[in-house]
């Protein structure tokens, strides 16, 4: 009797838990995508020699948002304005999030050192200032298609279209009128932002008609600046990310991070190089512009970036020895659990009584969904009904093997099957720095790789807790009221004829 109230009690933190932790995800999900993070120590770029830019009088930065490589190098305007000047790979840092990149961009400091990492839809309070590029430059005029919120964070002089909830009335007609304009005016730096291919991308992915059409009308308007504006303009024409094949951006794969950015003008001599930091970017823009950047800002001179190209190690952050000792203790914790719950089954009872519904469900996501990372919209939906769909076949083998285990002990078979799955999941809440959440701290949980995986550990400990439940009760009603197992499944004893 008393295990049976022990085995109703377990039902019901079980039950609880499906709840908790799904709402759990649901927190952790808006505090990657609008929370920022305590401003950290930047990159460290490999040392080089060479030269900066010099100033000049004009400066114009195009930003053709979410064109890859390999959308670029379709776009023969840019293609044309790259082959009279350096074309450069450029590394923008991790996450792959267009404001955070902008505001890299714009002053020399990596996502990691302003700390804001994701900060999805709203405009940054307050923006850049005097140390930044656009507010030493008198007259600086930023022009964007849409998004404005990402413009207005950056510090211009002077920015469009304003910071209202909708777009002004005829926006999409006149805003190229307004940039060329802007880009054809005595301002020394002018910047356009050209948002329709990851607009197109979120919309409808790379393989659309969409996105072959944004990127012919990118490359258009791009001809027309390039033909309003002063003849002496130094150019910077680049990306900020490429998309995943169904659309999306936001994970450290250098797929999305590597794009191209290219520089011609007086001054700027032929050649090809890279991948460059974004903030080696920043230096070239700052020394055309006779601006200085913080003494802290990574960036390298424009020849000392392109003699010493960055890889993944310079650029990405690693994670926090602390954090993975932690991560690894708890782990190990899980795993001795496991061991201690599957050892006292004969034999190869003991590998069948393992948690193998964990794996199972990691794989049949990455098989029938694709590999989660921050790129993948399928973590940040709040009920994540995709992934869960295609992880259920782990859900089944869990019901199964808990099924079938939890006659030689309920409590033991439970542990087998959660233990290394529980620890794994706080190991990844860890890793990522969400651990605070749990008492509720504002903190943003985004590092590269564990923080694409932790809105999916989540939900499978969340459906798993569901699934335990059901079984849990379903034993406990065949104990009931049915017999202790069905003829023919009990060792030795010969099914009914
Ligand atoms: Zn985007």
């Amino acid at each position: 009797m008393k295990r049976d109230a022990a085995r109703a009690a377990i039902v019901g933190v079980l039950a609880l838990a499906f709840y908790v932790v799904a709402d759990f995800r649901r927190e952790v999900i808006a505090a990657i995508v609008s929370n920022d993070a305590p401003p950290a120590a930047g990159p460290r770029l490999p040392a080089g020699t060479g030269a900066g830019l010099g100033p000049v009088p004009h400066v114009r930065v195009v930003l053709v948002d979410g064109a890859g490589l390999d959308t670029a190098a379709a776009m023969p305007v840019w293609n044309e304005l790259c082959a009279r000047g350096l074309e450069l790979r450029l590394d923008v840092g991790f996450p792959t999030v267009s404001l955070p990149i902008q505001l890299a961009l714009w002053s020399g400091h990596a996502q990691q050192q302003t700390g804001v990492l994701f900060h999805s839809g709203k405009v940054v309070k307050p923006p850049l200032g005097a140390a930044a590029i656009p507010a030493q430059v008198p007259g600086s005029i930023a022009i964007a298609e849409s998004h404005p919120y990402i413009v207005h964070s950056l510090g211009f002089a002077e920015t469009r279209p304003p910071l209202d909830k909708k777009l002004p009335e005829g926006w999409a007609g006149r805003w190229v009128d307004e940039a060329a304009a802007a880009v054809a005016g005595p301002a020394r730096l002018a910047f356009v932002h050209i948002l329709k291919i990851d607009t197109a991308g979120h919309k409808a992915g790379k393989a659309s008609a969409a996105w072959r059409t944004a990127t012919t009308d990118a490359d258009a308007i791009l001809a027309r600046l390039v033909a309003a504006a002063p003849a002496d303009s130094r150019w910077f024409v680049l990306s900020d990310h490429d998309h995943i094949a169904g659309g999306g951006h936001g994970g450290e794969a250098r797929a999305i991070r590597i794009v191209r950015a290219c520089i011609a003008g007086p001054g700027v001599r032929t050649g090809t190089g890279g991948p460059i930091h974004i903030t080696d970017l920043s230096r070239a823009i700052a020394d055309s512009l006779g601006a200085t950047l913080p003494a802290d800002s990574p960036g390298r001179s424009l020849e000392a970036a392109i003699a010493a190209p960055v890889d993944d190690d310079d650029v990405l952050p690693g994670l926090p020895g602390r954090r993975v000792v932690v991560a690894w203790a708890l782990l190990l914790a899980g795993l001795a659990a496991t061991l201690w719950a599957v050892w006292s089954r004969p034999g190869w009872q003991r590998l069948a009584a393992a948690p193998w519904w964990w794996p199972v469900a990691m794989l049949s996501l990455c098989l029938i969904e694709m590999v989660p990372s921050l790129s993948t919209p399928m973590i940040y939906k709040p009920k994540g009904l995709d992934m869960a769909q295609a992880f259920s076949p782990g859900l089944a083998v869990l019901a199964v093997t808990l099924m079938l285990t939890a006659r030689a002990g309920w409590a033991r078979a439970l542990v087998a099957q959660l233990a290394l799955p529980i620890a794994g999941t706080l190991a990844v809440l860890i890793a990522c720095g969400g651990l605070p959440m749990v008492w509720g701290e504002r903190v943003c949980p985004i590092v590269p790789l564990w923080s694409g995986w932790l809105p999916v550990v989540l939900l499978m400990a969340s459906s798993a807790a569901a699934v335990a439940a059901l079984v849990l009760l379903a034993t406990a009603v065949l104990s009931a009221f049915g017999p202790s197992a069905p003829p023919g499944t009990r060792r030795n004893e010969p099914a009914a004829p």
